[in-house]
């Protein structure tokens, strides 16, 4: 058994990790501020005898025994991220170096939870980890990816200068049930809307490219590569190669939930990348042949049963 935390673990992809580690028999502590998470994603888990919730800020210090992190906290969303732009690059460069200090301290494996954003509006496509991104400085999505360019190189500076054992993987667009309905990200937005019968909001004219992965498909990724070889740090992309526009998505949403919803057409956001697409060999090669398996229609399907719940039990 080995006693692993969590930061950012009642968030969307947090909370899912949570589960999957307390049932494969680990202690599991939760530390999460709440930001863009919520207590609902984990309170099923709150009865186990190996789970554990702290209220806390990874911006603070904080000191406890384990075996292994997984530096999760940080919103995902730009309309999160952006909401306070300063606390979010605070909560991925402090939080990175409390970590990193922490799992210094105490010998822990961490493992940093970066992002395709790294990459920012690529100029090379599809993605390889060794490009080096395309990422404007000083824009409305820079606290974001500047803040998670600076924790990759914390990390990297923290194994050469002191032998911290890192991994990095850089996560390309996920979904699936534990999403914030009101956070923004396109997934949960169409669904939702298509739900309520609303308009659905199409950013620019959709024809920019996304590539989906379900959560499940990511969690997989996200725990064989904290068990991958020793001296293998990542950076690594954890993504689905299979790529389409955001019209595409509407059209499977509208249909899959047979929806009367119309499209409208809204200005494209400051910065937003026209294309996106990882390239998984080294994933493939590395992490004992990981690749997605869950396929985007099934994936949708059981997200849109998530939230036809949720909005039904509001
Ligand atoms: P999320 O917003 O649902 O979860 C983030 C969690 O971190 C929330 O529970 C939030 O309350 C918590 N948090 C935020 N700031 C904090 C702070 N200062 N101290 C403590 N907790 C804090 O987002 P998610 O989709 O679950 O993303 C999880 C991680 O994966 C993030 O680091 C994100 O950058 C990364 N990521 C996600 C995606 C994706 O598509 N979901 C893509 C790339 C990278
Ligand atoms: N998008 C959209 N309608 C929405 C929300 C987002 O068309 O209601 C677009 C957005 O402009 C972007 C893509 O969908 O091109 C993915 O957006 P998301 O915020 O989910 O992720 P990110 O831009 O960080 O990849």
């Amino acid at each position: 058994m080995k006693r692993i935390l969590i930061t950012g673990g009642a968030g969307f992809v947090g909370s899912h990790l949570c589960e999957r580690l307390l049932n494969e028999g680990n202690e599991v502590i939760c530390l999460d501020n709440y930001f863009t998470g919520s207590k609902k994603n984990i309170e099923h888990l709150m009865d186990h005898r190996y789970f554990e919730l702290v209220r806390h800020d990874v911006i603070n210090p904080y000191m406890i025994e384990v075996d292994e992190i997984y530096n999760m906290a940080c919103p995902a969303s730009p309309v999160h991220y952006q909401y306070n732009p300063i606390k979010t690059i605070k909560t991925s460069v402090m939080g990175a170096i409390n970590m990193l200090g922490l799992a210094k301290r105490v010998g822990a494996k961490i493992l940093q939870a970066s992002t395709s954003e790294v990459y920012g509006d690529p100029a090379v496509h599809p993605q390889p980890e060794t490009y080096w991104g395309n990422v404007n400085p000083i824009g409305l999505r820079s606290c974001y990816d500047e803040g998670k360019r600076c924790a990759e190189t914390l990390f990297m500076d923290y194994h050469i200068q002191n032998e911290v054992k890192i991994k990095i993987i850089r996560i390309f667009n996920t979904y699936g049930p534990n999403m914030n309905p009101n956070d923004g990200r396109v997934v949960s937005n169409f669904i939702v809307q298509a739900l309520q019968g609303k308009d659905i909001t199409i950013f620019g004219e959709g024809t920019q490219t996304r590539s989906f992965q379900y959560v499940d498909d990511l969690v997989e990724g996200t725990i064989r590569m904290m068990n991958s070889r020793d001296g293998f740090t990542g950076p690594v992309n954890i993504g689905n190669p299979v790529e389409f526009t955001m019209l595409e998505l509407a059209e499977n949403v509208i249909k899959l939930t047979n929806s009367k919803s119309k499209l409208v057409y809204m200005p494209l956001p400051q910065d937003d990348p026209l294309q996106r697409q990882p390239i998984i060999d080294l994933a493939k090669k590395e992490l004992n042949g990981w690749e997605p398996k869950v396929h985007l229609e099934e994936g949708l399907k059981k997200t849109i049963g998530y939230f036809d719940d949720l909005l039904q039990n509001r």
